[in-house]
């Protein structure tokens, strides 16, 4: 049985990005929903008892999509942070190699969150010294790929309407003033 883990921060520790309107219904009602939905899909198949990554990487369909859905959010709401934060360590120094500067990184992951068309997610991923950016539509997660996620924000319009209605750039501008880098720092291997 999957359980809904508790935000890192308080609902209203992000306002001037994310409301504590949004942070409640993204995070108590849609990812409750996919929690409980792959709960229910799991059960009395041979995925009931497995862990989130082997049903992700093995399962298709609802139970796939519903079990990303859980890795996918809890990943993202560990992304975020209630203060401004600057990359450092090591992963400044991957960023700095793969994309020359902090700017052209923020530019270049700008550009694909805001261009991935329909509802998906925009990732960070690594392999070895090399950090790419990652599109991936609906559920979909770089996982199945092998690759290792480090960053991720969701695009979905459940994550940002309620604040910037079709706005989504802003929301992303916002986003990266607001990531948790000792988390994105804590994922690679
Ligand atoms: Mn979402």
């Amino acid at each position: 049985m999957f359980t809904i883990n508790a935000l890192p921060y308080d609902k209203n520790a992000l306002s001037g990005f994310l409301s504590e309107n949004t942070l409640s219904f993204h995070h108590d009602k849609h990812l409750q929903t996919y929690v409980d939905n792959t709960n229910n899909l799991a059960k009395g198949t041979p995925f009931e008892g497995e862990d989130l990554t082997t049903i992700i990487k093995k399962a298709t369909g609802g139970l796939f999509n519903n079990a990303a859905q859980v890795f996918n959010h809890e990943f993202y709401f560990k992304c975020l942070s209630a203060d401004v934060k600057a990359p450092n360590g090591r992963v400044k120094e991957l960023l700095l190699k793969n994309f020359e500067t902090l700017e052209n990184f923020e530019s270049e992951f700008s550009k694909a969150a805001v261009s991935n068309f329909g509802s998906g997610w925009t990732w960070l991923v690594q392999t070895g010294d090399t950090l790419k950016i990652v599109n991936t539509s609906n559920a979909q997660n770089p996982l199945t790929e092998d690759l290792n996620p480090i960053l991720c924000v969701d695009v979905w319009e459940h994550a940002y309407y309620l604040d910037y209605q079709n706005r989504r750039a802003d929301y992303i501008k916002a986003f990266l003033s607001h990531i948790n880098w000792d988390f994105v720092e804590s994922n690679l291997k």
